[in-house]
């Protein structure tokens, strides 16, 4: 039986697919394309951005009305995706299960997920706890432990990779679903609990809000933000000239974000904008999808030029 390396498995990948791993680059641990082995990096952190741009692109063309238009065809591999990353793919499947354009990268995706060694195991502490079976991968590298990685499957395409590197020291792990129960969790019904207290608490919002200034930079570095606006660019079907529609990621803290016919704009104020956006993660989310719309990543503080810290939010709206 063959021993198992992270190197061997993006080897193997890299012959196949495009494969995408973390990179440590300038000081910052980033997914990026790689062209081998050697530049994924070993970190357990989670990287700065996340799959996201991956599979749900900044932009992308939705249709164009061009006669003989091509598709684009998808064959890629995510390494090294964390244990709290493969929670928002869960919702993202969710969300997009019915977008041919997202279901298209989703189903050509390669998902190897790892452990990840969390900066914060405290605030971590008050998400659900995340368990295998209820994770959707191909591949689970554990390299957490001392000794040798514990390798799981998670997919019958990772099974047939493994077996294809002659490697076979692994653990199945079927699928079981996203939530035990087909409800929400407890932890997470108590976050929405706690938010739906302080949804209306004007002062609360103001206080969090005062030092943003609206750049967007949390909600574009966020796995389960996936906002978009749809943008139609072109010429004249009638003279056969081209034209297309195009999917753009948006942010609610935009000052358009909301803004509609008439003048009105439905988020007026930073408070509004910030309400809004843990409204949507801790409330409307979980009643819809029966997921948080939060993984508790922490890439919104990380990002955020003043400092706006999540910890913070949820630990002040948990004393209410
Ligand atoms: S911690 Fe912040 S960036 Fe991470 S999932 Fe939650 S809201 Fe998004
Ligand atoms: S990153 Fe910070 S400053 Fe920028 S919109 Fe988000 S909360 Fe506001």
């Amino acid at each position: 039986m063959a021993k198992f390396t992270t190197d061997k498995l993006i080897e193997f990948l890299l012959k196949e697919y495009t494969v995408i791993a973390p990179v440590e680059k300038e000081g910052e641990l980033l997914f990026q394309k790689i062209g081998n082995a050697q530049e994924a990096s070993s970190s357990l952190q989670i990287p700065k951005n996340s799959f996201k741009q991956f599979l749900l692109p900044h932009e992308e063309v939705l249709f164009n009305f061009a006669e003989n238009s091509k598709k684009e065809l998808v064959s890629q591999a995510i390494f090294g995706i964390s244990i709290v990353d493969l929670k928002a793919l869960l919702l993202f499947d969710q969300m997009f299960a019915k977008d041919p354009h997202y279901q298209n990268r989703r189903q050509n995706t390669v998902i190897i997920g790892q452990c990840i060694v969390p900066d914060d195991p405290k605030f971590l502490s008050i998400f659900e706890e995340n368990v295998l079976e209820r994770l959707k991968f191909d591949i689970f590298i554990d390299r957490c432990k001392n000794g040798d990685p514990k390798i799981f499957t998670g997919s019958s395409l990772g099974q047939k990779i493994l077996d294809r590197l002659k490697f076979s020291n692994y653990e199945h792990i079927d699928f079981k679903g996203a939530i035990e129960g087909g409800k929400l969790d407890a932890k997470s019904q108590k976050l929405k609990e706690q938010i739906k207290k302080v949804v209306n608490n004007k002062k609360f919002w103001e206080e969090f809000a005062k030092e943003c200034i609206l750049c967007g930079k949390c909600t574009v570095a966020c796995p389960t933000c996936y906002c978009f606006d749809l943008v139609d660019e072109g010429g004249e079907i009638s003279k056969k000239q081209s034209g297309v529609r195009k999917r753009r990621l948006s942010s609610c803290f935009y000052e358009d974000f909301a803004s509609v016919a008439g003048g009105e704009n439905f988020l007026k104020t930073k408070a509004e904008r910030l309400r809004n956006y843990y409204i949507h993660k801790f409330i409307r989310t979980p009643e819809r999808e029966q997921l948080l719309g939060c993984v508790g990543c922490l890439r919104c503080f990380r990002v955020c030029p003043v400092g706006i810290d999540i910890r913070k939010i949820l630990a002040a709206a948990m004393k209410y």
